[in-house]
């Protein structure tokens, strides 16, 4: 199976264990954002908290594994052409552009993207928790500090994770400017 997720917009779909999802970047930097969950009880979901942990580290790439909050392995990474990509930061949500950059009026999310998407696997938006950001690119000061930088995943750069369950997941081309180096492009994924 092969799809293109539109600008601005997200899709969900099936994965069955062993089977992998490559996520593709276009055109470049653009950040893709990635949730899961368990296919039969879906109140077990991807844990940002649980992968860093055990990864002691908060850049994930190859070799690492994406764990659930109950710590089961939900996807290997398995190849990653950018080893740059987030899992500190929610989606980006109608409240993000509200609180952080005053934006009034609608504004395209992942979080809603998201949400619409999954709500067909009867996933409510409060069950949605912090997404893995495919080539989003964090930078962390000695201070704590964060600085959202342009991705730097270039066109045809890919990731490619490997699921360790039977899953539903949701992904986006995300609708954040900053993130997205001011340009939103479309993003691609392969399930093979
Ligand atoms: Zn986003």
């Amino acid at each position: 199976m092969t799809g293109r997720i539109e600008p601005q917009t997200g899709t969900a779909f099936e994965l069955n264990h062993g089977q992998t999802l490559r996520v593709i970047d276009i055109e470049g930097e653009q950040v893709a954002d990635l949730t899961a969950f368990a296919r039969g009880d879906t109140t077990e979901w991807l844990s940002s908290g649980r992968s860093i942990d055990y990864a002691n580290t908060i850049y994930l790439t190859t070799g690492h594994t994406l764990y659930s909050n109950r710590s089961r392995a939900m996807f290997d990474i398995v190849a990653d052409d950018v080893g740059r990509h987030d899992f500190l930061l929610t989606p980006c949500s109608p409240e993000t552009f509200r609180i952080i950059y005053k934006h009034e009026g609608h504004h395209p999310s992942c979080f809603e993207n998201l949400a619409t998407n999954l709500a067909r696997f009867g996933i409510a938006p409060d069950s949605i928790p912090t997404t893995f950001n495919i080539f989003m690119n964090v930078q962390v000061g000695s201070n704590g500090a964060l600085s959202i930088l342009p991705p730097l995943s270039k066109a045809g750069d890919a990731i490619e994770l490997r699921a360790e369950m039977d899953l539903i997941v949701g992904l986006t081309a995300c609708s954040a400017e900053m993130s997205n180096n001011y340009r939103f492009k479309p993003i691609a994924y392969e399930v093979a």
